[in-house]
């Protein structure tokens, strides 16, 4: 919640880590760095260090939690003993079961999962450094593990946060903006489809200010897609360069 005494964004409008208030914070991605998944991808944002390896499709084990009209997604986020402040244990806490749950549902549309039934495809998140907005970064590097897997896909999905901070609305919120700030708004979007797969909303906003860190959100997404575009391209020119060796 919003604590009055200590300014998030200074006299000149730049926030603590100096972004203006529309400015994601540097973004690396790579795909297929994982040689024994079927895909996998990794990201950077901010101080964000995230992996995520699929596997699969394969067939679902124990067999009678198979679907006979589709394949059954499943995803686990976790996040490492030391990927923040105060050591956190590793046993799956109550938030890593609800993150694991947000980020299947938002992945789910954009998979053609009757085109496997009977199989599962299994998801691996785990978060080796966090600083806020871990969510969707998970999110945007599971949808590039599961495009390296070879999984027949509708779009990628690409997630981002925006929020309010000092009483302006900001996008891609550090950890420090999210815990001290006024509200967060995760949302993930599939952007040759123009669909919202997440929409979350953490604190308080008017109907006006949540429009508005919607719609910053989205426009977040759809430069976070175009690094995913780049990162599958250099994935596949790398494959080249190889062949040509
Ligand atoms: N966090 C932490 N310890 C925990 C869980 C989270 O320090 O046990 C931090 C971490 O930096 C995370 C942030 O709190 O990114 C915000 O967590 P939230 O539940 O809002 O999810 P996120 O914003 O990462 O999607």
């Amino acid at each position: 919640m919003s604590q009055k005494s200590e300014k998030l964004i200074d006299k000149k409008g730049l926030r603590l880590d100096g972004r203006k208030p529309d400015q994601l914070r540097p973004i690396k991605i790579e795909v297929a760095i994982l040689a024994n998944a079927d895909g996998s991808a990794y990201i950077q944002q901010g101080k964000n260090k995230i992996l995520a390896a699929v596997y699969g499709p394969k067939e679902a084990h124990p067999k009678h939690l198979s679907l006979p009209d589709r394949t059954r997604l499943r995803c686990r986020y976790h996040m490492a003993p030391f990927s923040v402040q105060e050591r956190k244990s590793p046993a799956p806490s109550r938030r890593e079961r609800e993150l694991s749950k947000v980020i299947r549902e938002s992945l789910e549309p954009s998979i053609f999962l009757e085109y496997y039934p009977r199989t599962s495809i299994d998801i691996f998140i785990e978060v080796l450094q966090a600083d806020g907005g871990t969510r969707c970064a998970s999110i945007t590097a599971a949808s590039l593990a599961l495009a390296d897997a070879g999984i027949p896909m509708r779009d990628l999905v690409a997630a981002c946060a925006a929020g309010k901070i000092d009483d302006t609305i900001v996008l891609d919120l550090m950890d420090t903006e999210d815990k001290k700030g006024g509200a967060d708004v995760p949302v993930a979007l599939m952007s040759n489809l123009n669909a919202i797969t997440l929409l979350q909303m953490d604190g308080t906003l008017s109907l006006k200010e949540f429009e508005k860190a919607v719609n910053l959100a989205l426009k977040g997404c759809m430069k976070i897609y175009a690094l995913q575009k780049e990162a599958l391209k250099a994935k596949y020119m790398n494959v080249k360069e190889a062949a040509k060796e």
